[in-house]
């Protein structure tokens, strides 16, 4: 099948194991061009072909909910909304969620950058799902620069600002609630670029002051071009890629466990650990 091609490939992947969240069921809202507001330097998908804020629909909502019921959804733990490239891009997110809530009460996630939370639209459609995994890897706009790659006009405090606001506008739904719904985890990348920036990180934790801190270390290859195979690609799957791939710099576990016990000790959030 070419690269760029969307005919016969279901916008429905998996289920795929997640150290996280156990079986998860993968939805891509965006597919063929990979397209995102960001070009991590460790992303399974690759360069992303398209670095952009603007969002559209790229996957009509008839044939995600046409693909949804044709996979093997029910055996699923949690269905995520992640795939090729930014899923906050897609304008019909939050139609999908409202359109799977009503044929399952599997718990949704999202898995999102944080770039797009300044708008109004993109935070009541996320405040749909059950769980909110928000990438935060830099603490200044330099690290930013070096890892994320984000598009133009992306700085740190654009992120900073949307994950607050999101953060309220989730307090408001339940005010007397201590436990945020939906569950709010913020998920770090761990690259040479950040592995010393724990204090820095850890400052930025105790301001949002999320449900939970996920760290992650990358255990996928950056592949040299894109495949769309590679939005769910674990294990054997992953050996399927036409492209040739190269395998990024991962933690030691001494070192995962020592940044896992600073964050610990520093901001007293639940912490865990792809390493667990
Ligand atoms: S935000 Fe996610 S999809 Fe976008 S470039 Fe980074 S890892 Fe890839």
């Amino acid at each position: 099948m070419p690269a760029n091609s969307t005919i016969e490939i279901s916008s429905v992947y998996g289920p795929v194991d997640s150290w996280r969240l156990g079986k998860s069921l993968g939805i891509d809202l965006i597919m063929s061009p990979s397209t995102c507001s960001f070009n991590c330097t460790y992303c399974q998908l690759g360069f992303i072909q398209k670095i952009t804020t603007e969002r559209r629909i790229f996957v009509p909502t008839e044939k995600v909910i046409k693909d949804f019921l044709a996979s093997n959804w029910k055996v699923a733990d949690v269905i995520t909304i992640s795939g090729s490239g930014e899923p906050t891009l897609a304008k019909n997110i939050g139609e999908v969620i409202r359109e799977i809530k009503k044929i399952t009460t599997t718990p949704i996630a999202i898995l999102t950058n944080a770039t797009l939370l300044n708008d109004p639209e993109v935070r009541s459609d996320v405040i749909e799902a059950d769980i909110l995994s928000v990438k935060l890897d830099a603490p200044d706009d330099e690290t930013l620069q070096a890892i994320n790659r984000p598009a133009s006009g992306i700085n740190l405090e654009t992120i900073l600002s949307g994950i607050k606001k999101l953060k309220d506008d989730i307090k408001s739904l339940n005010p007397n609630s201590s436990i945020l719904t939906p569950e709010l985890q913020i998920q770090i990348m761990f690259m040479p670029q950040n592995k010393n920036k724990t204090k820095e990180l850890a400052t930025l934790l105790s301001e949002i002051k999320p449900n939970e801190v996920a760290l992650n270390t990358p255990t996928r290859p950056y592949p040299s071009g894109f495949d769309i195979i590679t939005r769910g690609a674990h294990g054997e799957d992953a050996k399927k890629i036409q492209f040739s791939t190269k395998p990024l710099k991962q933690l030691t576990l001494e070192e995962a466990k020592e940044i896992e016990e600073n964050l610990k000790k520093l901001t007293g959030l639940n912490v865990i650990s792809v390493y667990e």
